[in-house]
């Protein structure tokens, strides 16, 4: 194994980032180097370099992408189970292991998680390392173009839908923003029997893209008769829940206005703007709930490479284009000006 590879790397102080060469890192105790096959990028890889995140948890230099797929190339001392050449998908994130859950080993509820590619390095890069009892085993019939997005572009929807919004059958759901995330919630919905699935997405091309992935109607959101529409196609009823994958004020409030009495409005997209739940008298009188949401479980990887390989999720569409590590800037580019509409671009370093 040569002693450099090829890895983006972010300058908190500027902003600004370059891809070069740096030092294969070596596997701790517990951990593994993984040859990176593919690593996804996302709005929230944008945010960083936007400077829309940050903070004191991210270190001065820092190699961005945490959607990743690989085979582990380098096993850390103690590792069991995991063999060289294993197809796995890391984690994108890591427990802290010293905060009062970590301690009892309840590692999913750690109160100080640090996320991959803004705690520690991610996978814009040829190796990163992952610790082992986050891995995921890749079935062999699950391609790792697919397995790379596994890790939050389906699993945060995954989350959102199962865990947040407790998605039941025959529930009416509507979605804002059919994108990376959005178009996930959409497929997902349709899986856990949502009926009927409303997407709402100003872009035309889009509202037909997401007819094709399930939603059986599709709305601009800017409808003046937006209300109405969602009654008719509700009958009557509104929504029971409204996910808002784009995080705006207007969407955030459009959401909550087009839920039914008790339904839930939750909040998966980002961004710094300050919606409002209006008067207290008609939130509560309506009995309205608004959730934030963040993540998944670690188990849920597991689960949705499971529904991949059986043929129950369909996620070859997910993947809009792949570009070279040396290319990333070109990846980043069309995702941050939506060129094409891309649901995943991938980087293949
Ligand atoms: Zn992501
Ligand atoms: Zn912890």
């Amino acid at each position: 194994m040569p002693a450099t590879m090829r890895a983006q790397r972010f300058y908190k102080a500027t902003r600004e980032w370059a891809v070069e060469d740096v030092p294969i890192p070596e596997p701790g105790p517990g951990e593994v180097l993984i040859k990176v096959e593919y690593c996804g990028i996302c709005h929230s890889d944008l945010s960083l370099i936007d400077g829309v995140f940050g903070g004191p948890n991210v270190p001065d230099v820092i190699t961005q992408g945490h959607e990743a797929s690989g085979t582990i190339a380098k096993l850390g001392p103690g590792v069991i189970g995991w063999a060289e050449g294993d197809r796995v998908i890391p984690a994108a994130g890591r427990p802290c292991g010293v905060c009062d859950f970590c301690v009892r080993g309840r590692f999913g509820d750690c109160a100080n998680l640090q996320l991959m590619a803004f705690a520690y390095d991610g996978a814009w890069a040829e190796y990163t390392l992952a610790q082992a009892f986050g891995l995921t085993r890749v079935p062999d019939n699950v391609p790792m173009d697919q397995a790379a997005i596994l890790a939050d572009a389906v699993s945060t929807p995954f989350g959102a839908v199962v865990h947040t919004g407790q998605v039941r059958i025959g529930e009416a759901v509507g979605v804002w923003g059919i994108g990376g995330v959005g178009t996930h919630i959409v497929q997902l919905a349709r899986l856990v029997g949502a009926n009927p699935i409303l997407a709402f997405d100003i872009d035309d091309e889009i509202r037909d893209r997401a007819l094709a992935l399930g939603a059986d109607a599709a709305f601009d959101s800017r409808d003046p008769d937006l209300q109405q529409k969602v009654a008719a196609a509700t009958h009557g009823r509104l929504l029971d829940v409204a996910f808002d994958a784009v995080g705006l004020k207007t969407t955030f409030e459009q959401g909550l206005e087009m839920l039914r009495p008790g339904g839930r409005l939750v909040g998966v997209g980002m961004s710094g703007q300050e919606p409002t739940l209006g008067p207290t008298m008609v939130f509560n009188l309506l009995r309205k709930q608004a959730l934030g949401h963040l993540g998944y479980k670690p188990e849920d990887i597991e689960t949705l490479a499971q529904l991949v390989s059986a043929g129950r999720l369909d996620l070859s569409r997910s993947i809009s284009d792949v570009v070279s590590l040396e290319d990333v800037g070109e990846g980043i580019r069309r995702l941050h000006e939506r060129d094409g509409n891309p649901i995943r671009i991938l980087v293949q370093p």
